[in-house]
């Protein structure tokens, strides 16, 4: 036990904004910490990583065309400027 040791309770609480670049470099030294020791906070980490990459990149690719004729007929046939 070192004075940086954290529970898993406080590491959840600092992951949110580990991943989010959000932490003072205090609270990433201390997340860090944790993680390096901690298989199960570390793959909870990996598990959101993963999770907010996915969600960034399909918010970034195009919409896929079943969705795309979703929102058209949402719109109308009187709506189809295309
Ligand atoms: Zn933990």
């Amino acid at each position: 036990m070192t004075d940086h040791d954290v529970d898993c309770e406080k590491c959840e609480e600092l992951l949110q904004g580990y991943l989010d670049r959000d932490l003072t470099r205090e609270e990433v030294v201390v997340a860090e910490g944790h993680l390096d020791r901690c298989d199960y906070c570390r793959r909870r980490y990996r598990f959101e990583e993963r999770l907010r990459r996915y969600i960034r990149v399909s918010a970034s690719e195009r919409m896929p065309a079943g969705l795309l004729a979703k929102l058209a007929e949402l719109r109308g046939p009187s709506a189809d400027g295309l």
